[in-house]
């Protein structure tokens, strides 16, 4: 999800640039995607460009309780700085720490929000997701799907109480 900043950084600080943003990136457990829409406001700042996004995901997801896979949207809200690969006033390479890395616009004046919305997701999720708040998951002793259907392991332990 990149976003040409060219002409905001050659803009005053303070100059807004909304943007739509309708992309996915890969979720490499599942080999599936998450979807990602919404808008983000881009914000000149004095050293670099600020995102403000508001958006929604569509997250793919394994039940805690029976392992079917299942997706969940989530509402995310996305506040990061973006700095420049060079400094605006001077033109000197502005260097970073590896991990500052992923929040610079690079030489072609683009900002990459992928890597944000990843992390930003990633603690929306709940820790023990289930597929439906009633989910009864898998029995444990011959695999069956409660969700499916009853096994006779079930009533045997009730029986036996
Ligand atoms: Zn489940
Ligand atoms: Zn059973």
């Amino acid at each position: 999800m990149l976003f040409n900043v060219a002409g905001l950084l050659k803009s005053s600080s303070g100059i807004k640039q909304l943007e739509a943003v309708d992309g996915t990136f890969d979720v490499s457990w599942c080999g599936d995607n998450c979807s990602v829409k919404g808008t983000v406001l881009l914000v000149r700042t004095d050293s670099g460009i600020w995102a403000s996004g508001k958006l929604q995901t569509c997250t793919p997801l394994q039940c805690g309780s029976c392992l079917r896979l299942f997706r969940q949207n989530f509402e995310i809200r996305i506040e990061e700085e973006y700095l420049p690969y060079r400094d605006l006033v001077s033109g000197a390479i502005i260097e970073l720490r590896d991990y500052e890395e992923a929040f610079r616009i690079d030489s072609d004046n683009l900002v990459d929000l992928t890597y944000a919305i990843r992390e930003y997701n990633e603690l929306a999720m709940p820790l023990a997701p289930r597929c439906e708040r009633n989910c009864r998951g898998i029995c444990s002793y011959c695999g069956t799907d409660l969700n499916k259907k009853n096994c006779l392991c079930t009533t045997g332990e009730r029986d036996l109480r």
